[in-house]
């Protein structure tokens, strides 16, 4: 894609982002948008982080790990969002800022240990696996989110923010709504049982932004709005 449609593919986001937050009475920058850009190559990235988009998104623990360490003299906030094996918490514990896709006690300790002392810790969002689907991940209902949120407060080198949620696919806003408006009420209770503030809400793609953004969204993850469609692998 050329330089000059990819900026503008981004700013439609961005404005489209604020709009909706204006619709539901929401504070603009209370939205941080997630650039999802795996698949695409790095001077793309490179392109949106020169024009202020700070946040990227990647799936993959070996394609971050070789997009972080090509544009380590770039300032970006790498966010891992994939699933993720245990033996390579490592990566992702010297590359992301925020882990989303935390969905199981045993990445717990491996993150933390692997967490470089001269970085801040690493902030970490439990996956929910809302619609209770067999083909993804994530944690099924509050008894075992509440067992992982405790195991990852344990841990000095990783800070809890939220949850992150990816819904099964539905065809109306009023439908969309309904999952997203799960995850928060989990997260608010999950708030009240541990007496912590979990402020983050990372829900919404490219296909269900506006219902994610009523419902409460702090970070959106926005791929094919931005870059187009992803090339095959
Ligand atoms: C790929 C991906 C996205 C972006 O999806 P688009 O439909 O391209 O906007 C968001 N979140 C996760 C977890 C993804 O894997």
């Amino acid at each position: 894609m050329k330089t000059d449609e990819l900026l503008s593919r981004w700013q439609r986001v961005k404005r489209h982002i604020e709009q909706i937050a204006l619709t539901y009475q929401r504070k603009p920058e209370a939205i941080q948008l997630l650039a999802v850009s795996k698949f695409h190559p790095v001077d793309a990235i490179a392109t949106l982080a020169q024009a202020g988009q700070i946040a990227f998104g990647e799936n993959y623990v070996q394609e971050l790990f070789d997009k972080a360490n090509v544009l380590k003299e770039t300032e970006i906030d790498w966010h891992f969002i994939g699933p993720l094996q245990s033996n390579k918490c490592k990566e992702v514990a010297i590359t992301a800022t925020m882990m989303h896709s935390l969905d199981r006690i045993k990445l717990v300790e491996p993150l933390a240990r692997f967490r470089p002392a001269h970085l801040p810790p690493l902030k970490v969002l439990l996956q929910v696996n809302i619609d209770d689907e067999t083909s993804k991940s994530g944690v099924h209902g509050f008894d075992e989110l509440l067992i992982l949120a405790k195991a990852v407060l344990a841990q000095e080198r990783l800070e809890l923010c939220g949850l992150m949620t990816i819904p099964a696919p539905r065809c109306n806003l009023a439908e969309q709504c309904l999952p997203f408006a799960h995850l928060r009420m989990l997260r608010d209770k999950l708030e009240q049982s541990l007496d912590i503030a979990l402020p983050e809400l990372s829900m919404g793609m490219s296909a269900d932004l506006e219902a994610a953004i009523a419902e409460g969204a702090t970070i959106v993850r926005v791929g094919t709005d931005i870059f187009g469609s992803r090339p095959v692998k």
